[in-house]
């Protein structure tokens, strides 16, 4: 660090100047040198494993973090090979995953090695769709019945105002909700390869503009008004979708699931019937799954995907059908809100892991990069699904995390 460089610490750890400042000193890998070094002196700390020389500052200003002082690295693991045979997905798929997590990586990839060994697993994307639903105040409930009538009668010129402000965004449909005299507009957006929250609230926020150019009395209070639902667990989003509404399914021989998990596929049903099913009803859950969230988790924090989306992203059901003595399982994810570009899929690291699964940025034609994924990782969550039900009928799960989870035999 230069002499001008340690002045600045100074200021900072003295509380002179706010962390922020430092942007508007130094270029953007230095500031992030001297905003760790002044924290390090503010919290009497060495922060030399946070240090990172590889990570792309000046990209990341502005777009991906703000206070940059370093990165936190975290293993990264593969799963597979998993077979996907899906619409943009066909063949044979190593599964990027980063976690913490011991054993997670191992369960994903023996129930990979299942549903490969069986044929792999069947996806199909069946709604696409992000949306954004700002909240609208009114006068009164006659108003209300005012607006929702004109709102559709001028969904093409709404639909025209929010296309203006994306090449690559297209506005399906608004659906409305009334509450009194509040609306909420459930705007849905074709939003390509890109995950799509911002490019939705950038286009959502022009059309508020208009539309309260041209209702009078109608107010926007907030351009986010929950039923979008961005980031918190929602009915909405497992009745209409967000993102991608993804299943998957595969057929798993007897003789498979007795070689792979030395049980019978009616050991299997009855772990899903009871836990999955009665058990998440019982305690009132929206997640009818084992551990959707496990693999969803790893998979976006090793592709760049927006974490805090694993909320909604994990929701979904595991089903489950004795077949002969064959076991049928499907996974119904609504809501899986995943992109290719823009967002933290920029980043390098990201970016790399992104090119283990060839869905690396735009799509051709539009759209098929993020298709592809989000078919790949719904194979991913069946592969952990079958293997953790499996695993609870075989009763080895706390076996498994004593061994890999604990570093322990
Ligand atoms: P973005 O990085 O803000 O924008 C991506 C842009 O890439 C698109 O808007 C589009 O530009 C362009 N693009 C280029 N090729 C494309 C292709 N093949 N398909 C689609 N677009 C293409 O990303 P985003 O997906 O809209 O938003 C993701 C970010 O939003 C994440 O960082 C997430 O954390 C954040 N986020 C924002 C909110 C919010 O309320 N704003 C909420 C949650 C998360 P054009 O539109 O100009 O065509």
């Amino acid at each position: 660090m230069a002499a001008n460089d340690d002045e600045i610490v100074n200021r900072v750890s003295s509380g002179k100047i706010g962390l922020h400042k430092i942007d508007e000193l130094a270029d953007p890998k230095n500031a992030a040198v001297i905003r760790r070094k002044a924290v390090e002196k503010m919290t009497g700390t060495t922060l030399s494993a946070i240090e990172d020389d590889k990570l792309d500052y000046a990209s990341i200003r502005n777009r991906n973090a703000e206070n940059v002082i370093g990165s936190i690295r975290m293993p990264l693991g593969i799963a597979g090979p998993l077979k996907v045979n899906g619409e943009l997905a066909l063949g044979n798929f190593y599964i990027p995953m980063a976690t913490t997590e011991g054993a997670l990586i191992a369960s994903v990839n023996r129930g990979a090695k299942a549903i490969t060994l069986s044929g792999g697993g069947n996806a199909r994307i069946i709604e696409n769709g992000m949306s954004r639903a700002p909240v609208f105040t009114l006068d009164s409930v006659k108003d209300t019945s005012k607006f929702l009538k004109w709102v559709k009668e001028n969904t093409a010129k709404i639909r025209k105002v929010a296309e203006e402000t994306t090449a690559h965004g297209k506005l399906l449909d608004i659906v409305s909700f009334a509450t009194g005299n509040n609306v909420w507009l459930r705007f849905r957006y074709d939003t390509g390869d890109a995950m799509g929250m911002n490019m939705a609230t950038i286009a959502t926020e022009a059309a508020c503009t208009f539309i309260e150019s041209n209702f009078k009395g109608a107010r926007c209070a907030a351009v986010s008004g929950n039923m979008c639902s961005d980031k918190k667990e929602s009915l909405v989003n497992n009745l209409f979708g967000r993102g991608k509404t993804v299943l998957c399914d595969a057929l798993i021989s007897a003789k498979v699931m007795e070689d792979i998990f030395k049980i019978s596929a009616d050991a299997a049903h009855d772990v899903n019937l009871r836990k999955n099913l009665l058990g998440s009803a019982r305690a009132g859950s929206f997640k009818y799954n084992a551990h959707f969230a496990n693999v969803i988790a790893a998979i976006f924090a090793a592709t760049g995907q927006d974490i805090a989306q694993v909320v909604e992203s994990s929701s979904g059901y595991t089903w489950t059908e004795v077949r002969g003595k064959d076991l049928y399982i499907s996974v119904t994810l609504p809501a899986v809100e995943v992109g290719t570009v823009g967002g933290g899929t920029s980043l390098a690291s990201q970016k790399d892991a992104l090119s283990i699964l060839g869905v690396v940025g735009g799509g051709n034609p539009q759209g098929s990069n993020s298709a592809k994924f989000a078919e790949i990782i719904s194979a991913a969550v069946l592969a952990g699904e079958l293997n953790l039900i499996s695993s609870l009928a075989g009763r080895e799960l706390g076996k498994a995390h004593k061994k890999l989870g604990r570093n322990t035999k």
